[in-house]
């Protein structure tokens, strides 16, 4: 009999899916649930073995399109019976304080997911959707919560604190929580895999650069300090956020501009970063363009991401007191060499190093060969590291 392990992405209106078979950690399925709740019908996209296919299929929430799921992969004879999928892996946004790692969802444990919800009001609520729809078809499944934050709870109090009065810790659970764990704790791994060496004993800078970015510093396996905080606006720069900025702003734009928190904010989420400082595009791909092509605000806004990169590596290797390897991930680090060698220049006093053509050519290892630090690119999968951690509990 197979075993399966789903790794499950629940948005508010798309439910992300991969289906991993085990012990091979196999991926043999994956497929996007789109437009949920906006019609009678949603669009599935899936592919089994390599082709893409689509199909549009009836119903309007997500307990419908994980209905669907489970039938289509008996349709597909994925599985012969349901029982073969022996666990589901959920990622969830939030996990606060409750959550050191990952999880395996019982009542109780719900019940606290389900009361940090106003920490991620957009998030944690359609994750417990996702997770509910599952208890209900698959009632004797396991499920497992996989936290953005959980990697991150080992900071120690001096970088998860604010230096704002204590008691608005102690009341209103005000702290640096960070995000993209799952991502940055799977490409730490994986470099450490990949170099031979073990992880606990490496000094890491991950750098996840995507539509949103942050950084973390690794020391024993343990996340020490990472961008993102209270909340995913904070940090480096990003496509339309704006990363960190003087707070006062925030309380000027309300008093000259009487802007209100709502307009404020949608100013630093959604018109900020990359999009704000540029006016030409939010994506890493246009700025690109626009900047070999010599357009001002795109060499601004190139230079202004980079530079913050940059800063942030040499804060971090600081915090680290050293640096044996610098990961870039996500669709930016992965993809973009300029990017790359940008946020690497001049960093050689940390013996970062960026050799151009293996930068140029994306190989894993992107140093100069006596370069100090391996910078690399590692690729992310928080899928992957979503179905290993479900394994790793279900099988406890
Ligand atoms: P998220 O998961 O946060 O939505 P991704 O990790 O998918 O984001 O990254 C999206 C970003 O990656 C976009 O800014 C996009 O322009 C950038 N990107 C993707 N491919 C390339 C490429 N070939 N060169 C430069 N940037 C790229």
């Amino acid at each position: 009999m197979k075993e399966l392990i789903i790794a499950i992405n629940s948005g508010s209106s798309s439910l992300k899916f991969q289906v991993y078979e085990f012990p091979e950690e196999k991926k043999i399925a994956k497929g996007l649930f789109e437009r949920i709740g906006l019609a009678s019908s949603m669009d599935l996209t899936y592919s089994l073995d390599g082709g893409k296919s689509s199909r549009s299929v009836k119903g309007e929430t997500h307990e419908d399109a994980v209905k669907y799921l489970l039938d289509f992969l008996l349709e597909e004879k994925i599985v012969a019976d349901l029982s073969e999928i022996t666990g589901v892996g959920h990622r969830v946004a939030h996990g606060g304080e409750f959550f050191k790692g990952s999880c395996i969802v019982e009542d109780e444990s719900l019940k606290k997911i389900k009361s940090l919800s106003h920490l991620a009001p957009l998030h944690n609520p359609i994750n417990i959707m996702g997770i509910e729809a599952f208890k209900n078809n698959l009632p004797a499944c396991p499920q497992v919560a996989v936290f953005d934050t959980s990697f991150h709870q080992t900071m120690p109090e001096e970088n998860y604190l604010y230096p704002i009065p204590y008691k608005l810790y102690e009341e209103e659970g005000i702290r640096r929580f960070g995000f993209h764990g799952t991502s940055h704790q799977f490409v730490a791994t994986e470099a450490a895999k990949s170099l031979g060496k073990k992880l606990e004993d490496l000094k890491i800078i991950s750098c996840h650069l995507g539509n949103g970015g942050s950084i973390c510093g690794i020391k024993n396996g343990q996340s020490v300090i990472t961008s993102m905080g209270f909340t995913p606006l904070a940090g480096i720069m990003m496509g339309t956020r704006c990363g960190d900025i003087d707070p006062s702003i925030v309380t000027y734009l309300g008093r000259k501009k009487q802007m209100s928190f709502a307009e404020i904010e949608q100013m630093m989420n959604q018109d900020s970063g990359f999009k704000g400082v540029s006016g030409i595009s939010s994506d890493a791909r246009d700025i690109e363009e626009a900047f070999e092509q010599g357009d001002p605000k795109a060499v601004l806004a190139m230079n202004m991401f980079c530079g913050r990169v940059k800063q942030m590596i040499g804060a971090y290797a600081a915090e680290l007191g050293g640096l044996d390897v610098l990961i870039f991930t996500a669709g930016i680090g992965e993809n973009s060499p300029i990017i790359r060698q940008l946020s690497c220049e001049g960093l050689s006093l940390f013996g970062i190093t960026v050799d151009e053509e293996r930068n140029n050519t994306r190989q894993a290892i992107v140093s100069q060969e006596n370069g100090r630090v391996a910078v690399m690119i590692v690729p992310t999968n928080e899928e992957r590291m979503i179905v290993r951690e479900t394994n790793q509990l279900i099988s406890k």
